[in-house]
C-alpha cells in the first residue's frame, strides 16, 4: 500500500471518530483519522461530561479525548488535524479529498459531527469571542463577579448554565418557549440553583455594545414587549447544525440534514459509513456517539475483510 492509501479512514477527531480509529487499528486496518478543526469536538470545551461509563462524577473532555487518542495512536492509527473537503467514488475505492492532499481508502467513516447553531441577529457575528460564546468553560472565567446570558432550553443549555453559575454572580437563561425540553435532572438543578434565573418566553433580539458585549435586546413572545438586559457574556445553544456539506450529495439525508444508514453504521453505497451526531438517530449522547464509532468500525473491518455490503 503506498502512503496515501488506506483500509479505512475517518473523517472527524470527535469521540466518534477516536473511537473508530481505535477500533480499526485494534482490528489491524491501516487506518487514518482526520481529526479536522478540533480534536475532541463539542466534548473538548465540556468542564464535566454526565452520563459517560466509568466517571461516575463525570470527566472533562480535554481528559477524556486526548486519553482516547492516545490509546487509539497506540494501537496503530495514524492522525492529522487535516479536514475533509470532497469524496469521490472511483473504482471501488474511495477519494478523500483534504486539505493535505488526496487519500485513497476502501471504507470511509463519516464522523463529522455538528456545528453549533447561531441565533442569526445583528451583532452576533461581530461580538462573537467578545462576549458571545459557544463554551462557558473557555470563558466564564472571564466573568467573574458579574451576570451572564444563556440562550436556550434543552440539555446543553441548562447544562452550561450550572458549569457557569460556578464562575459568575447570576446567570439569566433566556429561553423562546413555555418550558425546559431538556433532562429532567438538569431541569431540576436549575429551578433550584439560587444564583440561576429563567425567563420563558422570550426571543433575544439583538446583541448590544460596539467593541464588547454590553447586554441584549428582548422581545417577549406573548406581550411583544421588548427590554434591554445588562450581560457580560451571552452563550448560544440553540441547535446543531450537522456536517455534511462536504459529502457533495453522496448519501441520503433525513429532514434534518443527518446521514441515514443501517443499524451498523453502513449508507446505502459499499464502504461509506457514518457515526456519532452527524447520523441520523443518533441519540445525541457521548457514549452512544462512542458506540457508533465501534459499530462502524466492526462493519467498516467486515468489509475490507469480504468485501459484501448487504446492499450491493
Ligand atoms: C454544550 C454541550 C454539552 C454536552 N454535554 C454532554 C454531556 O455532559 N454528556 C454527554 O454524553 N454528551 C454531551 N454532549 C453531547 C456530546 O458533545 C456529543 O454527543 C458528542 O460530542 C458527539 O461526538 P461526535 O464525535 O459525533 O461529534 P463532534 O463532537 O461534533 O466532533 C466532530 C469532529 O469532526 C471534526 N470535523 C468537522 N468537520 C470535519 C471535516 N470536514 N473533516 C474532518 N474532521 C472534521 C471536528 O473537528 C470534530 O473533531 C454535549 C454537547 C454540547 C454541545
Amino acid at each position: 500500500m503506498s502512503n496515501n492509501e488506506y483500509d479505512v479512514v475517518i473523517a472527524g477527531g470527535g469521540i466518534a471518530g477516536l473511537t473508530a480509529g481505535l477500533q480499526c487499528a485494534r482490528a489491524g486496518r491501516k487506518t487514518r483519522v482526520l481529526t479536522g478543526p478540533a480534536l475532541g469536538g463539542h466534548l473538548l470545551s465540556i468542564e464535566r461530561i454526565d452520563g459517560y461509563p466509568g466517571f461516575p462524577d463525570g470527566i472533562p473532555g480535554y481528559d477524556l479525548c486526548p486519553m482516547v487518542q492516545e490509546q487509539a495512536a497506540g494501537a496503530g492509527a495514524e492522525f492529522d488535524a487535516s479536514a475533509a473537503s470532497g469524496l469521490a467514488a472511483l473504482d471501488g475505492r474511495w477519494r478523500v479529498t483534504t486539505n493535505g492532499g488526496d487519500l485513497w481508502t476502501r471504507a470511509i467513516i463519516v464522523a463529522t459531527g455538528t456545528t453549533s447553531r447561531t441565533l442569526g441577529i445583528p451583532g452576533e457575528t461581530r461580538l462573537r469571542g467578545k462576549g458571545v460564546s459557544h463554551c462557558a468553560s473557555c470563558d466564564a472565567p472571564l466573568m467573574r463577579a458579574r451576570v451572564a446570558g444563556v440562550v436556550g432550553g434543552g440539555d446543553s443549555a441548562l447544562q452550561e448554565a450550572l458549569t457557569l453559575a460556578q464562575h459568575v454572580a447570576r446567570v439569566v437563561i433566556l429561553h423562546r418557549g413555555e418550558a425546559f425540553s431538556a433532562q429532567e435532572a438538569y431541569c431540576r438543578q436549575v429551578r433550584a440553583h439560587p444564583k440561576v434565573d429563567v425567563r420563558f418566553d422570550t426571543i433575544v433580539e439583538d446583541v448590544l455594545g460596539d467593541a464588547v458585549l454590553t447586554g441584549v435586546r428582548t422581545r417577549g413572545v406573548r406581550d411583544g414587549t421588548t427590554a434591554d438586559l445588562e450581560l457580560a457574556g451571552l452563550f448560544v445553544y440553540v441547535g446543531l447544525t450537522p456536517v455534511t456539506a462536504w459529502l457533495n450529495h453522496l448519501t441520503d439525508l433525513d429532514e434534518t440534514g443527518r446521514i441515514l444508514t443501517d443499524s451498523a453504521m453502513r449508507c446505502a453505497r459499499p464502504g461509506l459509513l457514518a457515526a456519532g451526531t452527524v447520523r441520523a438517530s443518533s441519540a445525541g449522547r457521548a457514549a452512544a456517539a462512542a458506540g457508533d464509532g465501534a459499530t462502524a468500525a466492526i462493519a467498516a473491518d467486515g468489509y475490507v475483510k469480504h468485501g459484501i455490503w448487504p446492499t450491493s
